[in-house]
């Protein structure tokens, strides 16, 4: 791995919040990694909902594999840019850990449940789940990361709510940017989602390829395809249109972001949190790929059939945190313990944990 300077370095690392003793032979962001792979957290990602309930079929992607998906794109650019790949690898694979069952509608259900007590947000849970809510070591509660994976890891944070968090919130309140790899995993997620989306739209049936020419980064490439491959059926069609979209959006960020990095020639990861975001689509891939994003809005995210799941998997979030916050001592004993100090903050800790098929069981149960 070949390293710029303005790279985050593990031997330059702000370092862990607990003391521990380095590693022989793996540097502190692959022990990250490692740690997160590890969490239970992670385990359960494979049973949590990314766009399709995880019960609707075997084919479309979870949170698993979804943040697999990003850790891929992730590498690739991080490697591209000669920043640092394990830990661009490390907050990729730990981006999601904080969501609930059930996508956005169960954290917006369970936001919506908390709203007299501080609210819920996903990406604060990530941070809190690898901070506070693995119990993986017996010094310490959650997996003790540095400070560059969490940092990375922390992508949106209120002002309020940083305010509480010490150093690891002081750049929402100075306004300044986590290291390239933090920001290029943002990237990374947004790439992944909106390609294969697509293709679980597709498979799903909600989206019909006719429709999907009315992208015009989607028609583009397909007719592309089309000219090499004239007899190509619409399975294969696809794929290669969905691949040439994600090459399109990939070589871009690298190319962008490489003639930011040689214009602003920032020295130190340091210098890079204080400049504007240097990872950036140009301008024109920028608004292609919102494009490609309100048409996944308009024609997926709002059809029917998932506002349809939508609105089930909110009932039962906030049937379930009303059936826990009215009787605590229902709930496992580690929740039981944190719920002594905040009730309300326990049960959205216990309901983001759960995966999708767990809470549908624990409704059933309680019904
Ligand atoms: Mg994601």
């Amino acid at each position: 791995m070949i390293l710029k300077p303005y790279a985050a370095n593990p031997s330059h690392s702000l370092g862990r919040q607990y003391h521990e003793s380095k590693s022989k032979f793996r540097n502190d962001f692959q022990r990250d990694r490692d740690r997160i792979i590890h969490s239970s957290a992670f385990r359960r990602l494979e049973y949590k909902t990314q766009v399709f309930v995880n019960h609707e079929g075997d084919m479309f992607r979870t949170r698993l594999t979804h943040s697999l998906e990003v850790s891929q794109i992730s590498r690739g650019i991080a490697r591209t840019l000669n920043c640092h790949e394990d830990l661009a690898e490390a907050i990729a694979l730990a981006h999601d850990l904080g969501h609930t069952p059930f996508g956005h509608a169960g954290q917006d259900s369970l936001n919506a449940c908390m709203k007299n007590f501080g609210g819920f947000e996903h990406n604060l849970q990530s941070l809190r789940v690898v901070d506070l809510l693995e119990q993986r070591y017996a010094d310490f509660d959650g997996l003790n990361l540095t400070f560059e994976t969490r940092e990375g890891i922390l992508k949106h944070c209120s002002i309020k709510n940083a305010k509480n968090l010490g150093a690891i919130g002081e750049r929402f309140i100075k306004r300044q940017q986590p290291s390239l790899e933090g920001q290029l995993v943002n990237y990374a997620d947004e790439i992944a989602y909106n390609n294969h989306d697509i293709d679980d739209g597709y498979r799903s049936g909600l989206l019909k390829f006719k429709t999907l020419m009315d992208i015009s980064l989607f028609k583009e490439c397909a007719e592309l395809v089309k000219k090499d491959y004239p007899n190509i059926d619409e399975v294969r069609l696809l794929h290669e249109t969905i691949r040439r979209i994600m090459y399109n959006l990939i070589f871009d960020i690298c190319q962008t972001s490489a003639i930011n990095l040689a214009k602003f020639k920032p020295k130190t990861i340091d210098e890079v949190r204080t400049l504007p975001n240097l990872i950036n689509l140009s301008k024109e891939m920028a608004q292609k790929q919102l494009e490609l994003k309100q048409f996944l809005r308009r024609f997926l995210y709002e059809h029917e059939r998932v506002v349809e799941m939508t609105n089930n998997a909110k009932k039962i979030i906030k049937d379930l945190f009303l059936y826990f916050i009215n009787d605590p001592s229902l709930m496992p004993e580690a929740y039981q313990m944190k719920s002594t100090k905040n009730v309300a903050r326990a049960v959205a800790d216990y309901l983001a944990g759960m995966t999708d098929r767990y809470a549908i069981k624990t409704h059933k149960d309680i019904k």
